[in-house]
């Protein structure tokens, strides 16, 4: 077959171009027939939908078309026709097939439809190709782009945070050590520590659990900046909500206050369900139809609404009021579980729910202070059926105040004296958040668990692929 341009079958659903040559390749999802016709349902990955490939067994060798299995990867040549056959406007006569790779029907582990997600996640390599992961795969792209989209068309500019970071200091989470020392036989100091000082960074170095400090490096000179990679921890939280590798969105503003980080926030997040709802209609009907009949209301829904905001302090009051038995008991002054974060926003509010006002005993050192000594500026953002999707806060711009968290909080101003010269020189009013990938794409697609929502999770015990 000559080697010409393929046509995606995104275009081609969508073509009026009847009677026209067209060469499709893609992966052959169902055959079915008789003796005189196949119909190949074949899909390229440019949409979650299939084309009907038509091949009259007479115009072909035998041998051709028994390579075309479940699985398989073909190119065809043929003529753009209308469909008589229902669910489709268009499908292909072929004329030409070649096949580039069957795949064994015994052997093929996605032969049969329906396997469970627990059954997909042990064959990541390949589940790419199924409808759900195709659709989930093309969600994340789009999201991805648009928040891009989003910072640029708002003066925000891209920060990369280093992945590998000597600072111990960020609080997030365990971390992961990076080493390049001998595993079996490592440098000691005589007290029995290992001898880091002969690693290959000359010092102890882990993978970043978040990339917001560097993002205020880069907010205390550009003004409006943002950091979207990879960040790691080590808890061992086997929950659908936590990742031990997943990607964050820290945006970082000069001269923001809490309020204006609140509205940032959740302008955002709504522009980027909108952007599913204006860019993914097809994927999220999959999905709504498949796993969530609710998920397409459910986007509309918080787009329209006015997140709700209050303080922890009323939010507890609320909690402890419920008459609803918890897990973990909430008492002022506790982390504010799932359980409770999403009895808020589903039960009490009916819409997503910013709180603010944390204690400070349960936030990080760089939050600022409010008036009253006992609570920071942090707010979360709360989403159905996720809880915490956002976690900011206005920053301690006060060289005094933040030198007395560090202090009460036994970090040693050494690890962070880079840090500390943002409020030594030219310090600035700022805030900023950090958005959890994962857990928007597991809101904006319904899914249930966040191993389901990116390519290749990292969880305890887990990195095979
Ligand atoms: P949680 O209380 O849900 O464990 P956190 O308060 O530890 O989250 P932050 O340090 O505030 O999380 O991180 C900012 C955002 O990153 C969170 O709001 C959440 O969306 C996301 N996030 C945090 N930890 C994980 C994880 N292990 N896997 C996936 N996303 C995460
Ligand atoms: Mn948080």
């Amino acid at each position: 077959m000559e080697h010409t341009r393929r046509n995606k079958i995104v275009d081609l659903l969508k073509s009026k171009e009847i009677g026209s040559e067209v060469l499709v390749k893609g992966w052959v999802r169902s055959k079915r027939g008789n003796k005189n016709v196949n119909f190949i349902a074949l899909n390229d990955g440019s949409v979650i939908h299939t084309i009907q490939v038509v091949a009259e067994v007479s115009n072909f060798q035998e041998e051709t078309l028994k390579l075309v299995t479940t699985g398989s990867c073909i190119a065809v040549k043929g003529i753009l026709v209308e469909s008589v056959g229902q669910g489709q406007s268009v499908e292909i006569q072929a004329r030409g097939i070649e096949v580039y790779g069957s795949a064994d029907a015994e052997s093929y582990p996605l032969q049969k439809k329906g396997h469970s997600l627990e059954f997909l996640r042990e064959i990541a390599h390949l589940r790419p190709r199924t409808n759900t992961f195709g659709a989930v795969l093309r969600v994340r792209h789009a999201m991805a782009f648009a928040i891009h989209k989003y910072f640029n068309d708002h003066g925000f500019y891209y920060l990369h945070a280093p992945i590998i970071t000597g600072s111990d200091a960020e609080g997030a989470g365990a971390m992961f050590r990076v080493t390049t020392l001998d595993d079996k036989n490592p440098p000691m100091l005589p007290d029995g520590h290992v001898d880091y000082a002969q690693d290959f960074f000359g010092k102890e170095t882990k993978l970043t659990v978040s990339g917001q400090l560097e993002a205020e490096l880069g907010a205390m000179a550009l003004g409006l900046v943002y950091t979207f990679g990879p960040t790691f921890r080590a808890e061992n939280s086997n929950t659908p909500r936590h990742l031990a590798e997943f990607w964050m969105i820290e945006p970082e503003m000069a001269f923001y206050d809490i309020h204006d980080d609140m509205d940032l926030a959740e302008d955002f997040l709504k522009y980027l369900i909108r952007y599913a709802l204006d860019n993914c209609i097809d994927d999220l009907e999959f999905l709504n139809k498949m796993y969530d009949t609710e998920l397409i209301a459910r986007l509309h829904q918080v787009v329209d609404d006015k997140f709700e905001r209050l303080s922890y302090t009323e939010a507890v009051t609320i909690l402890k009021a419920s008459g609803q038995q918890w897990e973990f008991p909430v008492d002022w002054g506790t982390d504010l579980q799932a359980e409770h974060e999403r009895y808020l926003v589903e039960k009490h509010f009916g819409k997503p729910v910013i709180l603010t006002g944390y204690p400070k005993d349960i936030k990080a050192f760089y939050m600022k202070m409010n008036e009253d000594g006992k609570t920071v500026r942090a707010m979360d953002v709360l989403f159905p059926k996720i809880g915490e999707i956002i976690g900011g806060s206005q920053r301690e711009e006060n060289l005094e105040a933040l030198l007395k968290r560090i202090h009460e909080m036994n970090i040693p101003e050494k690890d962070v004296w880079w840090y500390l010269d943002t409020r030594r020189f030219g310090t600035a009013p700022h805030a900023g958040f950090g958005l959890g990938f994962e857990r928007l794409i597991l809101f904006v697609t319904g899914m249930s668990n966040i191993r389901d929502v990116i390519p290749f999770p990292r969880t305890p015990k887990n990195a095979e692929f």
